[in-house]
């Protein structure tokens, strides 16, 4: 076999042909715009709320709780920087985890230039934040705390329910609006939103084998936002909805959430074979407690081998991993959310990162672990170490 071997879902899901045929008749047989009063309008109306209905079912929430989005980016920015509405900015303070996602990150920076108080929460060396830490940074003036489920580089699994119920307890507790971004959780922890007591949470469709460029913010509660125009989304997320994106994240949401074990059995055989090989996890606590990572996220590095040639090399031969990206953004991205765990730079520029689905097959995974083993072998006769 020659591949191709995807290793790359934290990325982006290989994309599920029958949702996507699905989604495709759905957008042919409703063409109209929502917004149009006449029949053929009202037909596709129809529709977005039927979609939203069986969404809302998914997650066990209410249907105006589903807003659709254009993905996960613009969800978490539609949370944040509404915040830019606020009128007091010097009175507005903000904790967040020092490793979220860019779109969190980048919204978080601008809310700072506006002259927000942030405040950073730094994971320990697992990989995790601890929820003291989390309780220690809010204040009376706290108005939004934000945070990731499952970490996309490292697959460490946040204590998100533990934070929420601590900042619950507080006397201004539930004044402050909680964020969670879930959009590596989904499909690996499931998903009850009655349960978590969280304000908002986004997820992105595209992970899930859904389409690319849609996603489902749920939001407890209206807010205002900042993406005005026809008043779409009950306001809050105005342009002509995305039809084929909605039932194709919708049926992906179904499909996945009505999984229940996962195996385990991938993230085993690339932890046995990677100890093996001498690899260097990260952090060191992947392989230690890996009931505390997602299954479906190994990162590892073999320093001095720097991440970007080794996801070359695999590339070359059909084997598909992550590591940063040429863009220079995303490259300073992942180290820094390797560096705030405390993971030196010249170990953080190493790292590769593995993500897989339940439907891989496992001999993918023997054939790349044999190619990756060749790789290293051969460079570590090349560099020496
Ligand atoms: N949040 C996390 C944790 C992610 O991993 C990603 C995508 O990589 C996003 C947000 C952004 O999602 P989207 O691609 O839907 O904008």
């Amino acid at each position: 076999m020659s591949g191709p071997f995807y290793f790359d879902y934290a990325a982006t899901g290989i994309p599920d042909a029958e949702i996507a045929h699905s989604a495709l008749e759905e957008s042919l047989a409703y063409f109209a715009n929502p917004s149009s009063t006449h029949h053929l309008g009202k037909a596709a109306q129809q529709r977005l709320e039927h979609w939203r209905a069986r969404a809302a079912k998914t997650l066990n929430v209410q249907r105006e709780q589903i807003i659709f989005t254009g993905g996960a980016t613009e969800a978490n920015q539609m949370i944040l920087l509404r915040l830019l509405l606020n009128k007091d900015p010097g009175n507005t303070h903000i904790v967040a985890a020092g490793f979220e996602h860019a779109s969190v990150h980048e919204s978080l920076l601008t809310l700072k230039h506006a002259g927000c108080k942030l405040l950073w929460v730094n994971p320990g060396n697992d990989g995790c934040i601890c929820p003291k830490d989390f309780l220690a940074q809010i204040t009376p003036k706290t108005r939004l705390v934000t945070l990731m489920m499952v970490n996309n580089e490292t697959g460490a699994i946040q204590p998100a329910a533990q934070v929420i119920q601590n900042i619950r307890s507080l006397p201004h507790g539930n004044h402050i609006h909680v964020h969670i971004d879930a959009v590596q959780a989904i499909g690996r922890i499931h998903l009850n939103l009655h349960d978590l007591d969280c304000d908002s949470l986004c997820l992105s469709a595209h992970k899930i084998g859904g389409p690319k460029g849609i996603g489902l913010l749920y939001l407890k509660n209206p807010v205002p936002t900042l993406l005005k125009g026809g008043g779409q989304e009950n306001d809050m997320r105005a342009g002509t909805e995305n039809l084929f994106g909605i039932c194709g994240c919708v049926l992906a949401l179904e499909k996945i959430q009505q999984r229940h074990a996962q195996s385990r059995s991938h993230e085993q055989l690339w932890l046995s074979r990677l100890k093996d090989m001498g690899a260097t996890f990260l952090p060191a606590d992947r392989a230690i407690h890996p009931e505390n990572f997602s299954q479906g996220i190994i990162a590892f590095a073999f320093p001095p081998l720097p991440g970007e040639v080794l996801m070359r090399l695999l590339s070359d031969r059909h084997v598909y991993v992550g590591t940063g990206s040429a863009c220079g953004q995303n490259k300073k991205d992942r180290l820094r959310a390797l560096t705030c765990i405390g993971i030196a730079d010249k170990i953080a520029q190493c790292a590769v990162r593995v993500s897989f689905h339940e439907d891989t097959p496992l001999e993918h995974s023997l054939q790349a672990l044999d190619i990756l083993e060749e790789i290293i072998s051969d460079q570590r006769k090349i560099l020496n170490f």
